[in-house]
């Protein structure tokens, strides 16, 4: 059977009797079987139920009945709630915790026949970049496997670039979906914040965390958008409108403005393949006729910090409910309350969700909550103005999606600053609430793929999906 690249061409032959959804299905189980228990990018696979489910929609195809995702079978990150299922956000502290309820973005694929085949990977409550802090053990990039998936929903990319389902819906803070999208070669968007309900999906950082998917294509980004987007009760940051793409997306010819930051291209941790490629994207742009131009981003060097300031003192507060109470893992040495609170969260914490809860914990103590929380909203704030001044001259903003393509396995685990200052690019639109995409655009040298990242205006999701929707087809 074909692996396939697109929802479009599973449909096709779906509707011309070439394939079966079951024996889809059955294909992506053998792809499962072979590839995942060296890349480690599932570490839970509802083959039954995923073979039962195809049962079920192939009926509804037969009859005309099948909703609109009917073909796309997805595995869901770690961090996403499933009712009846596990999720444990990679963490010890939830190791065996079932879900009571399904998040509305798993609701709301289910409603529409797509099927989900496995529970995918993540760092540690999806804090990382590169996979390396779960508690299953990092993910391996299938392209070369002595390489990272890049992280933190580093499964859900590789089970898409290993074919072992077509698409994965992944969760963005600070580059989680774009990134490890970027270091396997795949398209990872990240919406406007709030586009897609957060409910049932386990916190990290509150005010910028958002799910996202990971295709093959745009087009598939954009029907999961279609399918998942819009205003839900359960959460009263979703947005009111649902992301509704034109008609034929591909076919746009209208020029668009587009910046890049000047900063971006000469920053000095950008790796030189990196550069090039941004360099040779910025050209191709402009021979379609886009109006390319250089801008400046004075903020490109406080983005990091800020970004680390404000999600651990949101992770610190967060977390707080992992206390070996309510959910998941309780500690054999707990026999009051300060034990139980104490050992069930110093042996259910990974070092880096300690370092986090720790560093924001500081962040908001009395002494230091001016110095650091509240500079850091205030310069938030700066840049969520300076950003949306920007989108008042141009349409969208293009960098790469990371300074450099994939790492080596370990190369960063023992250095978190360094690992911190690999989200330099796509930070940003989680501080600033904008959607932002990131689709493949060559290889370095070693074949390591190179992601660019373009960023749109808030809520203009549909015009971001379209216009680069078009750019694939001429490209
Ligand atoms: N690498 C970033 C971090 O560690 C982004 C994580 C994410 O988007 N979930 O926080």
């Amino acid at each position: 059977m074909n692996q396939y690249n697109s929802l479009k061409a599973i449909q096709a032959d779906l509707t011309a009797g070439l394939i079966t959804l079951p024996g889809l299905v059955a294909m992506y189980l053998k792809n499962i079987e072979i590839h995942n228990p060296q890349l480690n990018a599932l570490v839970e696979v509802y083959g039954e139920e995923a073979l039962a489910a195809a049962d079920k929609i192939q009926t509804k195809l037969n009859n005309g009945q099948a909703g609109k995702l009917a073909g796309m079978v997805v595995s869901i990150k770690d961090n996403i709630c499933y009712k009846g299922h596990q999720s444990s956000a990679s963490s010890a502290i939830l190791k065996g915790f079932e879900s009571l309820f399904s998040a509305t973005a798993v609701e709301r694929i289910l409603a529409e026949d797509a099927i989900i085949i496995g529970r995918s990977n993540c760092d540690e409550f999806a804090m990382g970049a590169s996979n390396e802090t779960s508690v299953y053990g990092p993910v391996l990039n299938a392209i070369n496997p002595s390489k990272v998936s890049g992280g933190s929903s580093g499964g859900a990319a590789v089970s898409v670039q290993a074919n072992m389902c077509l698409a994965a819906l992944g969760s963005d803070t600070g580059g989680s979906v774009r990134q490890p999208a970027s270091f396997c070669g795949l398209v990872g968007y990240k919406p406007t914040y709030g586009a897609i309900s957060r409910w049932g999906l386990i916190a990290y950082a509150s005010s910028f965390d958002i799910i996202g998917p990971i295709t093959q294509s745009v087009g598939d980004t954009s029907s999961i958008m279609e399918v998942i987007s819009g205003p839900d009760g359960h959460d009263a940051t979703a947005l009111n409108t649902k992301v509704l793409l034109p008609k034929s997306p591909e076919k746009m010819t209208k020029k668009m403005k587009i910046a890049y930051f000047k900063e971006a291209i000469d920053s000095e941790g950008i790796a030189p393949a990196v550069k090039q490629q941004t360099i040779a994207f910025i050209e191709k742009l402009k021979e379609l006729g886009h109006e390319v131009k250089q801008v400046s981003f004075p903020y490109l060097d406080v983005l990091v910090p800020v970004y680390y300031t404000l999600t651990t003192a949101e992770a610190s507060s967060n977390l707080s409910r992992f206390a070996g109470m309510h959910y998941g893992r309780r500690s054999e040495r707990a026999k009051d309350l300060e034990t139980t609170v104490k050992f069930s969260r110093s042996e259910g914490f990974g070092a880096e969700v300690k370092r986090r809860i720790m560093t924001g914990t500081f962040v908001l103590s009395s002494g230091y909550y001016d110095a650091y929380y509240s500079k850091a909203q205030k310069v938030r704030r700066l840049v969520k103005n300076y950003t949306d001044s920007l989108f008042e001259e141009v349409d969208f903003i293009v960098s790469p999606t990371s300074p450099t393509v994939a790492f080596g396995i370990g190369e960063k685990a023992s250095n978190p600053l360094a690992m911190y200052l690999a989200d330099i690019f796509t930070v940003h639109a989680n501080i600033s609430g904008n959607p932002a995409i990131s689709i493949p655009f060559g290889t370095d040298e070693m074949g390591m793929p190179i992601g660019m990242q373009l960023m749109a205006s808030r809520s203009k999701d549909a015009d971001l999906l379209a216009f680069t929707e078009s750019l694939s087809v001429q490209f």
